[in-house]
């Protein structure tokens, strides 16, 4: 049995229809008959004070923050008729999409659903029909935001630095940080070093996480500190895309007050510029230059992946991220190449590999001898199907020919997995292989990295002991 939660609205405009009671009597009734339980707590009841948004309909929105819940506690609304649900098709298409979403059905005692493939095909068309209004109903909301942007109006929840009273923007108590991490920024402080600085000082994001450099960046470029309003045009937040300089950017004066003045806030932008041009230059260079141990190459203090800290090193990701990690493993692209080259020379001439034990793909042990046995059953077979005069002799001659080559092939698998689990001058040779692709000017970085990690599970570096571990697999 299914539960399901009932909801009931009178509306005092029409004088034909049931009342409460009666038409909770009719759900039940056809709960009853259609295998759901409705338990008293999930019957819901607005009474029809004719209102205009949903605002009004409290157990209405409590029915829905119900089912939005992780586990919601019922899989289907009942109600009268789809008008007692909502009160225009926008209301309608919005909660039923919720809804959906969360696998909670509104279902109409009177008006079902005709139960065929063409019913089907009806729910289909409505569905489609909904989505269509959907869409039509985004870009009216898109249109209206568009226009509170273009009054200089509040457009979402504040930065840092300002609160939202009023639909206002009103600078607070962090307004004074977000003024210092502008001048951090101008006399050089790195973005990484303010984040942890105010971290410490107790800011955080909107959502109470540490700073981190993306954060700094994305406060940097926001003009709602100069008294602007910024909005994309595009689908897109900046937040996302970080595109600060795209043409789908809508800037408009605000009515709050700003927090940086402008030759601060110009001359921000302007190192801002030319950082962003120092590391443009670097990829009109040529092809990126990616790195051959991308991915291998681990922090030996926290264990995250080293990813590159600009076009020349190399540093964990924790640690750039300003986070968890407090130990910096930077060492330079170039440098970290050359050891990890010299270091599978070293193991090739010594003939000895780390090799991690590691669980290979297909645990599956093959039963050669069952296969075998298979193949001399059929052998039997044929051999009897001969001697009772069913087949022929060249028959036989055939099936025999066929059955002993498939034995033989079983074979030699077996032989040579066997021998395969234990050979390390094959695996040298392997090593060999690979140190041959990845010393080869002429091939590219990522068919090194592939060689790479054809062998290597990954490579520890640790930055204070200077030691590099190389975790081979087989
Ligand atoms: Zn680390």
């Amino acid at each position: 049995m299914k539960t399901a939660a009932a909801y009931i609205r009178v509306s005092d405009e029409r004088q034909d229809e049931y009342s409460p009671d009666s038409q909770l009597k009719l759900i039940n009734d056809f709960a009853k008959k259609n295998g759901y339980y409705v338990p008293e707590e999930y019957v819901f009841y607005d009474d029809g004070i004719s209102a205009k948004t949903a605002k009004k309909r409290p157990e209405f929105n409590r029915m829905i923050a119900l089912a939005k819940e992780k586990n919601n506690p019922f899989e289907a609304i009942l109600v009268w008729k789809f008008s007692r649900f909502a009160r225009n098709q926008e209301e309608s298409i919005v909660y039923k999409n919720i809804l959906r979403k969360k696998g909670v059905q509104v279902i109409s005692i009177s008006e079902p659903i005709i139960d065929s493939p063409f019913g089907e095909l009806i729910e289909r068309i409505i569905e489609w029909m909904d989505e269509y209004y959907l869409i039509n109903l985004s870009t009216e909301v898109k249109r209206g935001m568009l226009e509170k942007a273009s009054r200089g109006e509040a457009m979402c929840a504040p930065a840092i630095g300002y609160d939202l009273v009023d639909k206002k923007y009103i600078p607070n108590a962090q307004a004074i940080y977000v003024q210092q991490i502008f001048n951090d920024y101008l006399n050089g402080i790195p973005m990484r070093q303010i984040a942890i600085k105010y971290t410490a000082a107790g800011l955080t994001t909107r959502k109470g996480n540490p700073l981190e450099s993306r954060t700094i960046q994305y406060m940097l470029y926001n003009p709602l500190y100069i008294g602007k309003i910024r909005w994309s045009t595009g689908d897109k937040t900046f937040a996302k895309t970080r595109k600060f300089d795209d043409p789908s950017i809508l800037t408009v004066d605000g009515e709050h007050e700003p927090i940086i003045d402008l030759d601060t806030w110009n001359a921000v932008q302007e190192k801002l510029k030319k950082q962003k041009q120092l590391y443009g230059r670097y990829q009109r260079a040529g092809q990126p230059y990616e790195w051959m141990l991308k991915g291998l190459l681990r922090c030996g203090n926290c264990g995250a992946t080293l990813v590159k800290s600009n076009e020349l090193y190399v540093q964990c990701h924790q640690y750039v991220k300003g986070r968890d990690c407090k130990v910096s493993h930077s060492i330079s692209i170039k440098k970290v190449d050359e050891i990890i080259i010299e270091a599978l020379q070293d193991c090739i001439k010594n003939c000895s590999f780390n090799i991690e034990p590691i669980e290979k793909k297909s645990t599956v042990s093959v039963d050669y001898a069952a296969m075998i046995k298979k193949e001399e059953i059929k052998l039997e077979r044929a051999k009897e199907a001969y001697l009772a005069g069913i087949d022929t002799v060249e028959e036989y001659k055939a099936n025999k020919a066929v059955i002993s080559k498939a034995i033989a092939d079983i074979e030699k698998q077996r032989t040579q997995t066997v021998s395969e689990q234990i050979d390390i001058a094959a695996y040298s040779k392997k090593v060999e292989e690979v140190l041959k692709v990845v010393t080869n000017p002429e091939e590219s970085t990522e068919a090194k990295n592939q060689a790479l990690r054809s062998i290597l599970t990954k490579v520890v570096f640790n930055k204070p002991s200077k030691t590099f571990s190389l975790f081979f697999y087989y």
